[in-house]
């Protein structure tokens, strides 16, 4: 293991990397950038990209962390309600349960769309990608994962959702003693570790460590 400071990723030399400016248009080459810093539009000053310091380590592990919250959140109730005497316990999926039986149907999809299907697709591609790639290499199918990730990255609401139980908790606390479960502080790490994750490793970066992972004969530069 040598002992000089990694200042960027791997990259494969005789390949150009550009990329526009997702405000401008403006069109770039893709430089190497030191760890710590971002690319930023000559144009307009839009960042373009980041070198993060340990970020397939970070993305890592706030991925892992999030799929264990994850977990949780299936597992364990979200509030518990006491109706004079009648207790009942609710989890995320009880819950998309019985807004389907009480003819919900589009709030139950959404609900499962956005707080149990968009989050684990993110997690898993993400986790799928990061995990081979600390060891330098990648797991078959890793460009298609790779475009999942990229298509539903923006597409993580599960904000929405808990901010919306918040408000619903609320009313109900005036008709029933409320309790938080488990499963709701779950939510709220899930919250936090999943936009860790996310944001925890560039596209640019994990595009050119693909890359590099899928052809280990080559000299990096
Ligand atoms: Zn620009």
């Amino acid at each position: 293991m040598s002992q000089h400071h990694h200042f960027t990723w791997p990259r494969l030399p005789d390949v150009r990397h550009q990329a526009a400016c997702h405000f401008c248009d403006t069109l770039h080459e893709l430089d190497l950038i030191e760890e710590g810093t971002a690319a930023h539009c000559k144009e307009c000053g839009f960042a373009l990209y980041r070198n993060r310091h340990s970020s397939l380590q970070r993305a890592a592990a706030f991925g892992i962390t999030a799929l264990s919250l994850f977990a949780l959140m299936l597992i364990f109730p979200f509030i518990t309600m006491d109706a004079q005497g009648n207790v009942s316990e609710v989890s995320v999926p009880g819950a998309v349960a019985s807004l389907w039986r009480e003819g919900g149907e589009l709030i139950a999809l959404a609900v499962a769309l956005f707080v149990i299907v968009l989050p684990f697709t993110l997690l898993a591609s993400l986790l799928y990608l990061c995990l081979p790639l600390l060891f330098g290499r990648c797991l078959p199918g890793s460009r298609p994962v790779m475009r999942i990730f990229q298509a539903f990255q923006f597409w993580v609401m599960v904000e929405v959702f808990f901010l919306g139980t918040i408000v619903s908790l609320l009313k109900l606390v005036k008709l029933a003693d409320v309790e938080l479960g488990i499963g709701f502080w779950s939510v709220a790490g899930l919250m936090i570790c999943l936009a860790g994750a996310i944001s925890g490793i560039d596209r640019t970066e994990l595009w050119d460590r693909i890359e590099i992972a899928e052809y280990p004969g080559r000299e990096a530069s």
